[in-house]
């Protein structure tokens, strides 16, 4: 890992305060790995605002510069105004700007915008510069998008709105990271793409996720971690070795850093991180 690369690290609000505790144990013990920021999830429909700010005013605390995610779907301009000049208030300088997603049931054009896009130009208006704006990649293409093209597009749009850097949702097959990134820069368009690392530590949860935000599980590890069944500690050093090897093709080959999903467990990204060649 070269000293231009940075790690950033995602966790979630604890939902009570034996999650809390968990959290802020695992923090303590990832501050280790010297991130550049952490990042603190928001769930759809704001259900969580305060918990995603309670959280970051806690890494905060932690002595780490945390950034909360904020999404748009179901929100009105009034209230995200609020919560950018609340987080403004907080000294909080990075946001990571999404869409989000709506509990199903409640429609898909809740709310008064309706793609991360528009938000990203809604903080612009209304922060100006004052915020580092995130957004959302997918190398595997977004499972709603009509069309890989129009999904580079919606990509492209989300930057020209005044996005500074990218993070992907996961994915476990580098060529797609490498294809997305070479077809974003034959647009013009040279903004830090930083590669999503998902820890893997539980088959049936991580299928439910792939299945939901498209991301590929190989054929050949679905078949590895079904032999596995039930035996906990085979699947996570199975997950360890072949994130760790991601993550390190990923670094050699320029990738600008690496964001861990880190499930707010320690012991797995810890274990990733120890398997790496660090340069
Ligand atoms: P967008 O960029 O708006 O794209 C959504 C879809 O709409 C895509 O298919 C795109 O191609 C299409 N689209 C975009 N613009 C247009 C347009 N003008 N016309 C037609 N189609 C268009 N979710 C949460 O709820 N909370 C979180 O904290 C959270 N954190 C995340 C962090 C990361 C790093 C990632 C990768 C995802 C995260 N998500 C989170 C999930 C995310 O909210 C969902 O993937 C959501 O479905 C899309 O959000 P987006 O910001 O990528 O949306």
């Amino acid at each position: 890992m070269s000293s231009k690369q940075a790690i950033s690290l995602e966790f979630f609000p604890p939902r009570d305060i034996a999650a809390q505790e968990k959290l802020v144990r695992s923090a303590k013990q990832l501050l280790a790995l010297h991130p550049a920021y952490v990042s603190v999830t928001f769930g759809a429909g704001g259900s969580t605002r305060s918990g995603t700010a309670d959280t970051v005013r806690l890494m905060q605390n932690l002595g780490c510069d945390a950034a909360p995610h904020l999404s748009c779907i179901g929100a009105t301009r009034a209230v995200l105004a609020d919560i950018l000049d609340s987080y403004r208030q907080l000294g909080i300088k990075r946001i990571v700007a999404l869409r989000g997603d709506l509990p199903s049931g409640m429609g898909g054009d809740a709310g008064e915008l309706h793609y991360a896009s528009q938000l990203v130009e809604f903080i612009r208006r209304h922060s100006g510069d004052w915020f580092h704006i995130e957004v959302a990649a997918y190398p595997e293409v977004h499972p709603q998008a009509s069309s890989a093209a129009a999904d580079l597009d919606h990509f492209i749009e989300k930057v020209k709105a005044g996005a500074d850097s990218a993070i992907t949702q996961y994915f476990f097959n580098a060529d797609a990271y490498h294809d997305f990134v070479e077809r974003v820069r034959a647009r013009g368009v040279d903004l830090p793409i930083v590669p999503g690392i998902m820890p893997i530590t539980n088959y049936s949860q991580l299928a439910r996720f792939s299945n939901m935000c498209g991301a590929e599980i190989p054929r050949w590890m679905r078949l590895r971690l079904t032999d596995f069944g039930d035996d906990k500690a085979s699947i996570k050093a199975f997950g360890m070795d072949v994130i760790s090897r991601l993550s390190q093709d990923l670094l050699d080959s320029g990738a600008p850093g690496l964001h861990f999903y880190t499930l707010n467990n320690a012991e797995v990204t810890m274990g990733i991180w120890k398997q790496l060649r660090l340069g």
